[in-house]
């Protein structure tokens, strides 16, 4: 690999190695476990408002389904490749292995920006992905849900079209539903709260106080506005500071949620907020904080910053975002990295929980998923954390570990590979 590679699938391949090489996989069961054991490319018209019609490229990669059903999220971004939703289904494949949910790992996406489409172009789109990869998902195989850029409302589309083809209520196919339509209560907090139950672990292992330590969260999307709300009211951080993708915002004394919100709802960024100081996203990340969460896109931390981050625990929520190269020095620097496909293992754990509901057509409510999640959560970074203490490696490593045995030993079983 060149010194600083950024292709995310490059990234999850490389990480795989690693693992391989520790675990002594069979070379054909490694061979197996770095590429996707199936993916769909196709074309999707789309009749605009104005009456043109335009094509957008759609993906879904099912990168393993030895343990379960592959599921992972559909993204709706400009920059989308086929190399990142490898990777990401990738990253799906070892997540719900880590969890140890009944799942295997799979995502899609679209090349699109939809801020340039309105709703009734966006529902079209929708619908036009469904109808292209309806034939090749189902609660049985593959269940898809939301992720950057699309939410609840376009599941509930995607749902709602593909129950037209089949002719059948089928809410299972599709996780991240609005709740009338058959979600989970809890989902939509689901992935911050397990990456809060993660930082907890953490904290305990460390032997380190959170009430009143500092954090900074990078990223105010849904992952990112939850993090800051549960950060302070789950574990009592004082949260200084916040970034998206106009700029952060910084205030010794603290940021508050509904403030945020507040601010967000008139000026359309986190940026700007009376009493506030405004900030770079690079300054956000190398702030002396206790915990950094980065919670927005991929490639954040890299070889260039990574000897600056003060944080002593970086919580990984979202996909990918630091580079092999950040690794290193952070690992080298002692900071304590709760890995991307552990920390936010907490969506698709309630997501398993909504097709579980689903299913049984009995419904939790919120207590009842957040305690079912903190269990689920408790156990996979204990998992991990056992597994770096006893092969001495990295939470990141280790966690490899943990996933990629139970992969490969699925895929053993079923005699795929021997
Ligand atoms: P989102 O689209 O709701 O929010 C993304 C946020 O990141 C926005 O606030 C955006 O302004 C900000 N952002 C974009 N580029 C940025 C930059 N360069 N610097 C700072 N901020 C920037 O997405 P989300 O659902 O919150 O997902 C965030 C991350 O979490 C992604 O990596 C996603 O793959 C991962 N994740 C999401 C879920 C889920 O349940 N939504 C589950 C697991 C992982």
């Amino acid at each position: 690999m060149t010194k600083e590679n950024l292709n995310p699938f490059e990234i999850a391949q490389h990480q795989l190695d690693e693992a391989a090489e520790h675990l002594q996989l069979a070379p054909a069961m490694h061979a197996f476990l770095r590429d996707p054991m199936r993916e769909f490319h196709f074309s999707i018209p789309v009749r605009m408002d104005d009456g043109s019609t335009r094509i957008f490229k759609g993906f879904r990669v099912q990168y393993n389904d030895a343990r379960g059903p592959a599921k992972g999220g559909i993204r709706f971004h400009p920059d989308e490749t086929i190399d990142t939703v490898r990777a990401l289904a990738a990253w799906m494949t070892w997540k719900t292995a880590v969890a140890d949910i009944p799942l295997g790992g799979g995502k899609g996406g679209v090349i699109c920006n939809p801020r340039e489409l309105s709703q009734t172009e966006l529902e079209r789109l929708a619908r036009g992905y469904m109808r292209r990869i309806a034939r090749f998902i189902g609660g049985t195989h593959d269940v898809p849900a939301p992720d950057v850029y699309t939410n609840p409302q376009i599941m509930a589309w995607m749902l709602d079209e593909y129950e037209a083809i089949k002719g059948t209520h089928e809410p299972g196919v599709i996780t991240g539903k609005p709740l009338p339509l058959g979600g989970s209560a809890g989902r939509t907090a689901a992935t911050a709260m397990g990456g809060i139950i993660a930082i907890r672990e953490a904290a305990k292992t460390l032997g380190m106080d959170l009430q009143g330590a500092t954090c900074a969260v990078q990223g105010y999307g849904n992952v990112g506005s939850y993090a800051v709300k549960l950060a302070s009211e789950v574990l009592g951080l004082k949260v200084v500071a916040v970034s998206d993708e106009f700029g952060a915002t910084y205030s010794k004394d603290g940021l508050q949620y509904d403030d945020l919100n507040r601010h967000l709802r008139r000026a359309g960024q986190v940026a700007g907020m009376d009493g506030t100081e405004n900030i770079t996203n690079a300054d956000l990340l190398t702030l002396e904080v206790d915990v950094l969460i980065p919670a927005a896109i991929e490639n954040q931390l890299t070889g260039r910053n990574a000897s600056d981050i003060k944080a002593k625990i970086v919580a990984e929520l979202a996909n990918g975002p630091t580079t092999p190269d950040a690794d290193d020095i952070l690992n080298a620097n002692g900071v304590f990295i709760i890995p991307d496909f552990l920390c936010n293992a907490g969506g698709v754990i309630v997501s398993y929980f909504e097709m579980v509901q689903n299913s049984y057509q009995l419904y939790w409510d919120e207590e009842d998923v957040n305690r079912q999640l903190d269990r689920k959560m408790s156990q996979a970074f204990a998992g991990v954390y056992k597994m770096s203490q006893a092969q001495g490696v990295d939470m990141r490593v280790a966690a490899y570990l943990v996933a990629v045995q139970r992969v490969a030993e699925a895929v053993q079983l079923r005699g795929w590979v021997a």
